[in-house]
């Protein structure tokens, strides 16, 4: 018996492939590779190439392969790039999971895992997010996957296809050896972009907005570490084996940072000066974003390690650091 990954080769994916194999799974991915790593993929799993929306394709896997649960991390996942091309968020998103989620009914797969986000919530009305609070996304991105978590409610009632929906907040770091990470083209993510000045790549980090109602006036967030999440999606799956009703959880480390403290810690892991300037605030950026995990904990066991933001820009900096040009570095073909 098999986890089906899809999009196994991208970030999260990746790392979540890494750990189910480390843990003894069998796994089976799935990617288009259109913003995954040929170079990311598992050397002991099975690899599909091909796109979720291409149901015959889909249906041959499933076919070929003794599926016993889902992870579905395939999805298109930048909130400004959602803005500008909706109905290509929608159609991969929206209409990749329909077909997906024909597939598995097909073929009496009733476990699925997948990830959620916290755009799903938009602007908070007040911060810890907990998951019965409202959720008015501001973004096609985050109503893409409100959206997915409603058909999956759905087949939930007439199928009994059990789901679980992870909320995820800011994810960071990398493999703890620095064998995989983050490499997003173009990137717009925190993390690595001021990873990426600290190379030397990039002149500076552009603050977006020092006018939010914070302390230091830049935007908080709640980062998690790429291994700590990754761990929450293999509770999940024991968790829906074991019986365990359709859910939703917040995955956050429950503490929010600022772009400004974020920078420090960065300053300090890499020794490197890290310029930056202040520029004007990023449409949709809400000001304040940190999860109670209080759910995930109680109902799944699930609690973050590495909370130190020490630990997870010393990972990135691991991955970053050695492969300068992500998985296009001559050091990994
Ligand atoms: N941010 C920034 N400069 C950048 C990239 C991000 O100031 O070059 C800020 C952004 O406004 C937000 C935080 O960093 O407050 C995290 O942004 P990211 O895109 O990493 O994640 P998001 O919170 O949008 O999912």
């Amino acid at each position: 018996m098999s986890i089906l990954v899809l999009g196994g080769a991208g970030y999260i994916g990746s790392h979540a492939v890494d750990q189910l194999i480390t843990d003894n799974y069998d796994v089976v991915i799935v990617d288009n590779l259109k913003t995954g790593h040929r170079q990311a993929v598992h050397e002991k799993a099975t690899f599909y190439e091909g796109d979720i929306r291409n149901k015959v394709f889909l249906q041959e896997v499933f076919r070929k392969e003794k599926i016993d649960g889902v992870i579905h991390f395939a999805a298109s996942s930048l909130v400004g790039e959602s803005m500008e091309i909706p109905l290509d968020y929608l159609n991969n998103n929206v209409y990749g999971t329909q077909i997906l989620l024909e597939v598995m009914e097909e073929f009496g797969v009733k476990h699925i895992v997948f990830s959620s986000t916290a755009a799903t919530y938009g602007e908070p009305e007040k911060v810890p997010l907990t998951e019965e609070m409202r959720t008015e996304p501001e973004s096609t991105y985050g109503d893409s996957k409100l959206m997915m978590e409603k058909m999956m409610h759905w087949c939930d009632l007439a199928y009994g296809t059990r789901y679980v929906a992870l909320r995820y907040f800011n994810v960071a770091g990398a493999k703890e050896d620095g064998s995989i990470g983050e490499d997003h083209n173009p990137e717009s993510h925190l993390v690595p972009i001021i990873l990426q000045v600290a190379l030397g790549q990039r002149e500076k980090l552009m603050i977006y907005g020092d006018d939010y109602p914070t302390e230091d006036g830049t935007c908080i967030r709640d980062y998690v570490h790429v291994v700590d999440l990754v761990k929450a999606h293999i509770l999940a799956l024991e968790y829906l084996k074991n019986g365990g009703e359709s859910n939703i959880f917040n995955l956050g480390s429950n503490k929010g940072y600022s772009v400004k403290e974020m920078l420090e810690v960065a300053r300090e892991v890499t020794g490197k000066a890290i310029p930056d300037e202040i520029v004007a605030r990023r449409p949709g950026d809400p000001s304040t974003l940190i999860a109670s995990s209080e759910k995930a904990k109680r109902v799944l066991g699930w609690e973050p390690e590495h909370t130190d933001m020490r630990d997870i820009i010393g990972a990135a900096w691991r991955w970053h650091s050695t492969h300068p040009n992500g998985y296009d570095d001559k050091n990994e073909k």
